[in-house]
């Protein structure tokens, strides 16, 4: 038995003719670039989400600079995020020159914590982007709240949290942009890099649409500085066959974080149950003191496990410039030491997780 952390493999065999199939329609086609099975995407994603507009570009990352770029954040501004992600998050305003201010996490959930975004609010402000992080949606109600009152718009950092639900409806439609990322890991995964952002303001959705664009909403006619950012057809052609699937794929990922829960928790911290939220498992996560020795114990096993994340951005090398220290933001530095991400992805098998947890146990020595 060979357990993977994210098995693409057995999902494309159980796809292989769908996937082909689409792939060699482009092909046949000839449109590499923007082609029809872009724009059925969109159409396609907008809807799943329930937002007027989507908006197709080159990854994840580049949907959050775009977005924040289309809300005009640039140098002397500040966008206010957490520092228990993955850095693209923070990288974004950073490389407009704006200042990352970062705000701590809630333990029991991984998300930013919407008492510390408040007490971060400055005049500066332009932006707030609570990620959704390891798949289950951030605290939307007081987040919207905060945006609504101090007139700042929220960017969703949704890359890891496509198909999510918060009190019924999905990520992406709370706040004035959600971004998602289709790298191929993702719960929504092309065979390359892709990412998507939707909005329900329509004079942003053609912001954006123009600054993915070289600033151009007429050919070779510039009215912004923009990027080159776009996805491709063959991408756009796979995410459209696994798109009919994300749902019940979604649905699996749930049952497996279920039987985990269920054999570990007493050993290990198990993820919380919120039940206003539906959480997608991007990623199942356990803590514990012992994490170190848990992971080289289940490598030796081989069983994958990984840290997301062991340094958190405030600590980071890059981010030294901003002027933050060690003891800066305690929950997200205590929860950075003990997180272990276990395998998790649709195609699971539920001997594998009995062996997983099994080994867990016998770690314990239950
Ligand atoms: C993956 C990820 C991104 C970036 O997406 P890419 O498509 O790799 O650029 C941004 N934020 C978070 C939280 C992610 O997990």
């Amino acid at each position: 038995m060979k357990i993977q952390m994210v098995d693409l493999l057995r999902q494309y065999q159980e796809l292989k003719n769908e996937i082909d199939d689409s792939i060699h329609k482009v092909l046949d086609l000839g449109q590499f670039i923007l082609g029809p099975d872009v724009k059925e995407l969109e159409k396609e994603l907008a809807s799943y989400v329930g937002v007027k507009h989507a908006i197709a570009c080159g990854n994840g990352t580049d949907a959050l600079q775009i977005s924040l770029m289309a809300l005009g954040v640039g140098p002397g501004d500040e966008v206010v995020t957490t520092p228990f992600t993955f850095v693209a998050t923070a990288e974004v305003a950073a490389l407009l020159g704006a200042k990352t201010v970062f705000a701590d996490i809630r333990e029991e959930s991984f998300n930013i914590d919407p008492k510390d975004v408040e007490r971060k609010i400055t005049k500066s402000t332009k932006a707030i982007v609570p990620v959704h992080l390891y798949g289950l949606p951030a605290d939307m109600e007081e987040l919207l709240k905060i945006s609504e009152s101090k007139g700042i718009p929220i960017v969703e950092d949704a890359a890891q949290a496509f198909g999510a639900e918060y009190r019924g409806r999905k990520v992406c439609s709370f706040g004035k942009i959600g971004c998602v990322s289709f790298f191929p890991s993702k719960n929504l995964g092309a065979y390359g890099d892709g990412g998507m952002v939707f909005t329900n303001d329509d004079a942003l959705a053609s912001k954006i649409r123009a600054i993915a664009s070289h600033g151009s909403e007429k050919k070779y006619y510039h009215d912004y500085i923009g990027v080159n950012s776009r996805l491709d057809s063959i991408q756009a052609a796979i995410l459209r066959v696994k798109l009919k699937h994300l749902d019940r794929y979604n649905e699996l990922r749930s049952k497996f974080g279920g039987m985990y829960t269920e054999r570990l928790c007493g050993d290990v911290i198990t993820p919380g149950t919120f039940p206003d939220r539906k959480h997608i498992f991007h990623q199942y996560t356990i803590r514990t003191g012992q994490r170190d020795k848990l992971f080289d114990y289940l490598k030796e096993l081989g069983i994958p496990s990984a840290i997301y994340y062991p340094v958190p951005l405030h600590l980071q090398k890059a981010y030294q410039y901003a002027g933050y220290k060690k003891g800066d933001f305690p929950v997200s530095e205590k929860l950075s030491q003990e997180v272990l991400s276990l395998p998790m992805h649709p195609h699971l098998k539920e001997e594998e997780v009995e062996f997983i947890t099994t080994s867990i146990k016998n770690y314990f020595g239950k």
